[in-house]
């Protein structure tokens, strides 16, 4: 195995799904796309692999259940662009 193979196997194997149902309310973020530049960091931080890029490189959510609620992403938004629906 190489080694990004490896670090991708890690990743995955820490992944868990959250308790939260998200399949009966609202997704576990929201990204407001007006104010968000496309920065990615909130998809870099993300240790559950919840958040993918869209074509303009925005954040959409492509895993929500695996979503923790842990605000890596909204707290490290520098444009306040992502929020969580649940806090
Ligand atoms: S960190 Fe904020 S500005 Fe950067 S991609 Fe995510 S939502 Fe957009
Ligand atoms: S709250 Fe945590 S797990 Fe959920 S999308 Fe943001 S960084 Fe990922």
């Amino acid at each position: 195995m190489n080694e990004q193979a490896a670090v991708v196997e890690a990743k995955q194997r820490t992944i868990r799904k959250s308790k939260i149902d998200y399949s009966q309310g609202p997704a576990p973020v929201s990204v407001n796309e007006a104010w968000c530049k496309a920065c990615n960091i909130c998809i870099s931080l993300c240790p559950q692999n919840v958040l993918a890029a869209n074509a303009d490189g925005k954040p959409v959510v492509a895993q929500e259940e695996n979503c923790i609620q842990c605000g890596a992403c909204w707290t490290h938004c520098p444009d306040f662009a992502i929020k969580s629906n649940y806090r």
